[in-house]
This record gives C-alpha cells, sequence and structure tokens, in this order.
C-alpha cells in the first residue's frame, strides 16, 4: 500500500509516487512514497494558516500534552523505529537505535520548554509608561531536511516550531521518506488539530523550491548542503523571510604529542567512519603532531581492520552501506582524487563486494585512511561525506590549530590532548560552533545549542533553549500606568 502525504489533517494521494530503496540490499523495497506537487503544497500552506491563529494562541497546556505524547510514542516505538531507520538510510541498527531515541528525547525536551517561554518586564524612561518584552510564534513555517538524520533532524526542527505556537509544513529529503512518514503518522495521531503539521513529500527541486517562495510561509528552517542553503538564504532574503540553514562541515581533529593513544585512535574512529562518515560532524581531517604520527597512524589502522562492514540490519555490523548509489560513487571519487593527489593510501580504498540480498550488491565502502596529505588538497578541503579520512602531519599545537581553523568550515572541532593548557586554548580558538575536548567531533547532547560558524551554519542556532530565537518573534509593548 502506497504512504500518502499528510495535507490538512488527511492522507492525500501523491500526483505522482517513488520507491524507496535499502542501500544495504537494493532489491529490498521499503515502499512507494506519495510526491507531491506544488497544487497540494498550496492546500497544505493553507490548511496550516487556517490552523495557526487558534494553535498560536491556544492552551501551552494543549501544545505540551501533543508534544509529550508525540515523544512517548517514538520511545515507546523505538526498536521497531529503529529498524525502519537503518533499513532505509544504512546506519546501523544501534545508531539508528540511537536517533530514534533522540527524537523521542527531543519532543518531550520541548514538551516541557513551551511552557517555559518567558519574557521581561523593564521599566520605561518615560513616566507612567511600563514595558513588556514577550516571544509570539512566527506563522507558518517551512522544514527542508536531508536524508542522514531522517528522524532526528526533523524533530529537533518540528518539536520547537510546534511547542512555540506555529504550524509546520514539512518536507524530508526524497531519499529517506519512510522514517519522515512514519513520523507525520505519530504527530497526527497525538491529536494536534488538522493543518498543524503537514507532511509534503518529494524532490526539492518539485516541492522544496516552491515551499520556500511560498508566499503563505513565514520561515524556512533547512538542513543540508551549502550549494542548497545558500540558495534558499537569497530566495528568503528576496521574500523577506526568516532562515536558517544547517550545513556542511569539514571537521578537525586534532592529535597532540600528550594524547592518551587509546583515546585518540578510538575518538577517531568514532568520529570519522561511524555512520559510515556520513554526518555533518564528523572529521575527515585528522591534524596529528610528529611524535605521536606513526604510532597513531599505526595503531588507527589496526583499530580500523577490527571494523564489520555490512548490512544495517545484522548483529555485530559497525560500518552499514553510503545511504544510495550516487554517495556510493562520490566516495569513490574523493578517493581517485586523493590518490591522484599523492596521498598515500594505507587502509579501505575500495567498494567493498557485500550482498546481502540475492541481486543488487549494497553500496559498501570501506573504512578509508589517507597518509602524507596536505592542508591544501581537496580531500582536506571538501566535504566527502563517506568513510573517508586523511592525517595530515604537523609539527607542534600552534600549527595543527592554524590548519584546523584553515577551512571554510566551521561546524564542530575536536583535541585529543592530557594538557589543560592546550585543551582550554583550542577550547577558545577553534573556530566552530562546538568544541570536544578527548571526545569524537561527533555525538551531541539534544537539551543544548547545535550548530557552526562560516559556511555551516546561517542564522540562530537549533536546539535547546536557544531554539526560541529562530521559533518566535520578539514583540515590545509599551503600556501607560
Ligand atoms: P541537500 O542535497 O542539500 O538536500 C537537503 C534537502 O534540501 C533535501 O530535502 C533536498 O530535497 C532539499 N532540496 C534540494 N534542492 C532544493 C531546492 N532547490 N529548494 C528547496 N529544497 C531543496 O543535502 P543532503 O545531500 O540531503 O544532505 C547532506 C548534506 O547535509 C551534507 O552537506 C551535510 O553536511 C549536511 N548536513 C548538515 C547538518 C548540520 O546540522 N550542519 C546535519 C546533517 C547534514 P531532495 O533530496 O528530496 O531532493
Amino acid at each position: 500500500m502506497p504512504f500518502e502525504n499528510l495535507i490538512a489533517g488527511g492522507w492525500v494521494a501523491g500526483a505522482q509516487y517513488g520507491l524507496n530503496r535499502n542501500p544495504s540490499n537494493p532489491d529490498d523495497i521499503i515502499g512507494e512514497f506519495a510526491q507531491a506537487d506544488s497544487a497540494q503544497l498550496d492546500i497544505a500552506v493553507a490548511a496550516a494558516l487556517k490552523a495557526f491563529p487558534q494553535w498560536s494562541t491556544g492552551p501551552i497546556q494543549t501544545r505540551s500534552d501533543a508534544l509529550d505524547r508525540i515523544g512517548s510514542e517514538i520511545l515507546s516505538r523505538k526498536e521497531e523505529l529503529a529498524t525502519l531507520l537503518a533499513r532505509e538510510e544504512g546506519k546501523t541498527r544501534k545508531e539508528a537505535l540511537g536517533e530514534v531515541t533522540r527524537a523521542g528525547h527531543i519532543f518531550r525536551f520541548f514538551a516541557g520548554e513551551c511552557l517555559r517561554l518567558s519574557g521581561e518586564v523593564l521599566p520605561s524612561v518615560r513616566p507612567g509608561v511600563g514595558v513588556e518584552i514577550t516571544r509570539e510564534p512566527v506563522g507558518v513555517v517551512g522544514i527542508v531536511t536531508p536524508w542522514n538524520f531522517p528522524i532526528a533532524i526533523p524533530a529537533w526542527k518540528i518539536a520547537p516550531a510546534l511547542a512555540f505556537g506555529n504550524c509546520v509544513v514539512f518536507k524530508p529529503a526524497d531519499l529517506v521518506p519512510a522514517s519522515a512518514w512514519a513520523l507525520a503518522e505519530i504527530i497526527h495521531r497525538s491529536g494536534i488539530r488538522a493543518g498543524v503539521f503537514n507532511l509534503v513529500m518529494g524532490r526539492g527541486s518539485v516541492i522544496g523550491d516552491p515551499l520556500v517562495t511560498h508566499p503563505g510561509i513565514a520561515a524556512v528552517s533547512f538542513t543540508g548542503s551549502v550549494d542548497v542553503g545558500r540558495r534558499i538564504a537569497l530566495q528568503c532574503a528576496e521574500h523577506g523571510k526568516k532562515v536558517q540553514l544547517e550545513m556542511g562541515g569539514k571537521n578537525p581533529q586534532v592529535i597532540l604529542d600528550d594524547a592518551d593513544l587509546n583515546v585518540a585512535v578510538e575518538l577517531s574512529a568514532q568520529s570519522a567512519f561511524f555512520s559510515t562518515g556520513q554526518r555533518c560532524t564528523a572529521s575527515s581531517r585528522l591534524i596529528v603532531t610528529e611524535n605521536i604520527h606513526d604510532r597513531f597512524v599505526q595503531a588507527l589502522t589496526e583499530r580500523m581492520a577490527l571494523l564489520r562492514i555490512g548490512d544495517a540490519l545484522a548483529e555485530g555490523t559497525d560500518i552499514g552501506p553510503a545511504a544510495s548509489e550516487s554517495q556510493l560513487h562520490q566516495n569513490l571519487q574523493y578517493i581517485e582524487i586523493a590518490r591522484a593527489e599523492g596521498a598515500e593510501l594505507v587502509a579501505g580504498g575500495d567498494r567493498v563486494a557485500c550482498h546481502t540480498g540475492s541481486g543488487k550488491p549494497g553500496y559498501f565502502v570501506a573504512p578509508t585512511l589517507f597518509t602524507h596529505t596536505g592542508p591544501d588538497m581537496r580531500i582536506n578541503r571538501e566535504e566527502v561525506f563517506g568513510p573517508v579520512a586523511s592525517v595530515i602531519r604537523v609539527t607542534d599545537y600552534e600549527e595543527a590549530l592554524a590548519i584546523a581553523n584553515d577551512t571554510e568550515f566551521g561546524l564542530s572541532a575536536g583535541i585529543a590532548t592530557t594538557s589543560l593548557k592546550y585543551a582550554t586554548h583550542f577550547k577558545r580558538h577553534a573556530q566552530a560552533g562546538m568544541v570536544m575536548v578527548n571526545l569524537p567531533t561527533a555525538g551531541v547532547d539534544y537539551h543544548v545549542p547545535f550548530g557552526g560558524r562560516k559556511n555551516s551554519s546561517y542564522g540562530p542556532r537549533e536546539q535547546g533553549r536557544y531554539a526560541q530565537e529562530f521559533f518566535t518573534t520578539v514583540k515590545t509593548a509599551y503600556v501607560a500606568s
């Protein structure tokens, strides 16, 4: 049975349909998913606009209860949802379980946040006048998400949007509609009014573009690539919309001579290769000082040899497939680019012939490590978005920091060191939105701000109480007393 869009409180057949495939086993069809057209988008936005007055001014207990029900249902169905997520995106079941759990916690966190929205009361500079500063919902929010976190990223945008009284039109990545549909179904069953939340599945060029420019959409929250993000920012500026962008990364992991070798190796393996490297916070540049360099490369290579690559759903798999055939080809292309640039391949470098079904092989690529790379090589400047990392050898901390910051991106940055002096200096001087000391660059909490600098992010931060900055607008009221 095909999976339909959720528009104006009902399930609506698609203008057309697309097939969703399992990247571990492309013969496994997960389902047929509706793709909306711009006429259906118009209906979704109109329904959201109609629902907005009541949702935005109604009791906050209603909103809090709905978000709590959504979070609780996600958590109670986490095993089933994790299986679906791993089957459609290719991260391992264990990683998928972590993502689903996080999505549930995010909804429960924002169930509380909508009760905590506060304002300020100030004396005026004029006698007999009081000043009140309050936050109000923005309106109908367009949410556009990528394929690599198909439930957590939608959750961390939809939950605050609803919590603070906005209505939502949500377009997930076309590659991963199943997790989005499952989330939409849970939101629908929470009992929120028709039109408050709408799901429009389909391609970015077909449905994403008209969503961003639609006159009924007051704000756009986007996560994805820099190219698409920039285009959306320009469109939003032109149409006077609020915009929030989370984009790519080329995150550095610095390893100093005084690092605990086991810690450095484990966190590097985690950051670079887990989730098949398909994380905006993955570290793909391992910047290593010279006295630990050879020992580190040797130990990391040994650790990589223990990583089990295979079906995302199989027990014991450490690294699942690339999420799509085109992502697999992008990984292999960058491996060729690095070789051509003169980098030395010390591990991986190939597609892994791993048949998990009877027909087409899955999109598996071996975790890959290059040494003898320079900071100006393309492999160290462009986001690969796969299990490919390169080592840059440096003489000391100062050179490591300079290279860590020498990038157009600024999402996450990590350091492995036992020195309080260097850890403290790095925390202050790494040009990134998130800094990790003796921890992987990937892996973040759901109750604190998430985001970066430079080309990684644009606009207010996501998550935690900082989310209210984007999903509310400030009003200053003057009252004669
Ligand atoms: P993408 O190609 O930019 O797509 C992201 C979303 O934008 C998808 O839903 C896509 O739709 C849609 N889209 C494409 N063209 C559009 C248009 N013209 N107008 C409106 N929407 C449009 O990115 P991706 O390949 O899915 O995701 C990978 C990227 O996301 C990486 O660069 C990664 O670093 C980044 N990312 C960043 C963060 C962060 O928080 N900083 C987190 C996760 C991922 P379709 O795909 O359906 O066509």
